[in-house]
């Protein structure tokens, strides 16, 4: 009898755990696909996943009484993975843009976004209006290979998987500079000599969650955290961990 009861409960348990991988959005796991090469937004810590992404989505998932699983995946990627329904929130310092709204519903924004120009210390660049004609770095199916390839002509755009290797395209003379968000702009000129950025910025953007189209009752309950998030302090407090003033 025990055995019975003890298969039962197994039986039910992994029904459960099953349930919960992708979709659903209500009890069990909370997907998010994100790309982890974004800091301070995404990165990987050591064995762990860290930032202020990370964070945010732990509080939602926290406050929906679910588990956290983090998909790190390309970031053109993200979008489908939500439409599959392989994920259940797209978080990812993603840009709320009305040609991403043809294909997912977006939260609220939780943070805003600045695209910024990345050159080396000695260069001539100084102004949106100077990259002209320059051959630029930017991250593959972003915001800003987007804008640049719209300003400045696909032929002067390189996309990269990552910001980290239009970095190197950079360093090594490949790009003359790179179109990046703000925040993992200032993190790339930390970590690598001789980068600099540009003060003027070039565009600006607000973050928000992409969730399913068909998961309206997900993107309520999302937004009910975001919004009580925004009024307790606790995204802000989020925000200044990771984002010290200047
Ligand atoms: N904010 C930009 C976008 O949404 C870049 C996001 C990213 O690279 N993770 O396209």
């Amino acid at each position: 009898m025990k055995k019975k009861i003890l298969a039962l409960i197994m039986v039910l348990a992994f029904a459960f755990a099953m349930t919960g991988c992708g979709g659903s959005g209500s009890g069990g796991t909370l997907v998010m696909a994100t790309n982890a090469t974004f800091p301070p937004y995404e990165y990987v810590d050591g064995e762990d996943y860290a930032g202020i992404d990370v964070e945010v989505a732990q509080a939602i998932a926290d406050e929906l009484g679910m588990e956290l699983e983090i998909q790190d995946i390309d970031f053109n990627s993200i979008i489908p993975a939500i439409e599959s329904g392989k994920a259940d929130v797209g978080i990812a310092g993603m840009t709320k843009t009305p040609e991403r709204e043809k294909n997912v519903n977006f939260s609220e924004s939780y943070a805003t976004g600045i695209q910024s120009i990345i050159v080396k210390e000695d260069s001539d660049i100084a102004s949106p209006d100077d990259l002209e004609g320059v051959k630029i770095g930017v991250q593959e199916s972003t915001t800003g290979h987007i804008y640049c390839e719209d300003d400045y002509g696909a032929d002067n755009v390189i996309a990269y998987t990552a910001g980290a290797n239009a970095i190197e395209a950079l360093k090594t003379g490949k790009v003359d500079a790179v179109v990046i968000d703000n925040q993992p702009a200032k993190e790339f000129v930390k970590a690598n000599e001789g980068l600099k950025v540009l003060d003027t910025d070039y565009v600006e953007e607000e973050y928000a969650i992409a969730i399913a189209k068909d998961n309206e009752e997900l993107l309520e309950k999302v937004n009910g955290v975001i919004k009580q998030m925004k009024e307790d302090g606790s995204l802000q407090a989020i925000l200044d961990k990771y984002i010290k003033a200047e």
